[in-house]
């Protein structure tokens, strides 16, 4: 049986290693669970990311999740590069089991596993990936200034990605698979208005063109069969994401669509010694800051939870 620890965070994106840094220095040696895969999260997958304060000409992502890895380290966060299998979050000691079958112990747990945004299938997807295709008009549509753009969905995040879109781009074509919208009348109001935004309907995407860019996308109509070519240099695939919360269901309570629900503004999820943080928790802003600002809190009201078992 391993020892008790202070706290075990699982998950290691802006919100875990930040949650690190902090519990790190506040001498709780933390335990992070990095995840086997994709350490580091997912600005592991991106390449320039322009809006994270105190970079003024941009940071690669991985660069920048290289940095926040190592200076969690350089306060002693244990960091491990496994996946958590099972949790135990019952009791007043939580458990919290690698993919060996160890099992590690800790008063107080932090969940920062994120959430993964749903794709489309397709081979180019990935390799395109901060090469035209992008999951966030917010993160990247600074970079499709006056260009022709696809957006793929008919949510309210669709809407909301293609009408902040129309502001850079040349244009904007939604693509979704039927023909009407399941976004609230007042988004698609607000699409339909805008002259740059334009629809094809009941249609999906067959293929992804461009090496080493985005070049266009074949369009299948599902209705008739018939496949059209769409020259865009941008991509922008809304069809929701699925927040990592396997691990917790039955244990933490969760919303409606999966996320894990915390006592705002606190990070205090329904089990007491446990905190979550970042896009796990958040299905409004998922920002690097944001997940990085309540991977802070969750470390603070982590702290305090300990400081009053004393
Ligand atoms: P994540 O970064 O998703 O990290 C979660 C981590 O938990 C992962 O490493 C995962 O492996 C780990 N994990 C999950 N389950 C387990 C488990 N069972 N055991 C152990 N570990 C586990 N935001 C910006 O602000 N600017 C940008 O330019 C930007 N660009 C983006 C580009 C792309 C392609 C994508 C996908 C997102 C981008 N974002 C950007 C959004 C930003 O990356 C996220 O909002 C942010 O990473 C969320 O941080 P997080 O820590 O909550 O979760």
């Amino acid at each position: 049986m391993t020892d008790v620890r202070n706290v075990i965070i699982i998950g290691s994106g802006p919100a875990g290693y930040t949650a690190a840094l902090y519990t790190a220095r506040a001498s709780l040696k933390p335990l992070v669970f990095e995840g086997a895969v994709t350490a580091g999260g997912a600005l592991m997958n991106t390449t320039e990311v322009e809006n994270f304060p105190g970079f003024q000409d941009g940071v690669m992502g991985p660069e920048l999740m290289d940095n926040m890895r190592a200076q969690a380290e350089r306060f002693g966060a244990e960091l491990v590069p496994d996946d958590v299998v099972s949790v135990d979050l019952s009791g007043e000691i939580k458990t919290v089991t690698d993919t060996a079958g160890t099992v590690h112990r800790a008063k107080a747990v932090i969940v920062t596993t994120g959430s993964q945004h749903r794709k489309l299938g397709l081979p180019n997807e990935d390799t395109l990936s901060g090469r035209g295709v992008s999951w966030c008009a917010t993160c990247d549509g600074f970079f499709f200034k006056d260009q022709d753009i696809a957006v793929i969905g008919g949510g309210d995040t669709a809407m909301e990605e293609a009408t902040f879109l129309s502001r850079f781009a040349k244009s904007v074509t939604i693509v979704h698979r039927r023909d009407s919208l399941r976004a609230s009348k007042a988004m698609q109001e607000r699409a339909f208005a805008d002259p740059k935004i334009k629809f094809i309907w009941d249609s999906e995407v067959a293929e992804i063109h461009g090496d080493p860019k985005l070049t266009g996308l074949t369009l299948r109509n599902l209705k008739t069969g018939d496949t059209e070519l769409l020259s865009v240099t941008g991509l922008f695939i809304a069809i929701g994401h699925d927040p990592r919360t396997e691990l917790f269901k039955g244990q933490l309570d969760l919303d409606g669509e999966g996320y894990l629900k915390v006592a705002a503004p606190s990070t205090r999820t329904n089990v007491t010694g446990v905190f979550a943080a970042g896009d796990v928790v958040d299905h409004t802003y998922r920002q690097a800051i944001t997940a990085a600002g309540t991977g802070c809190s969750a470390a603070l009201d982590a702290e305090r939870y300990l400081a009053s078992l004393a």
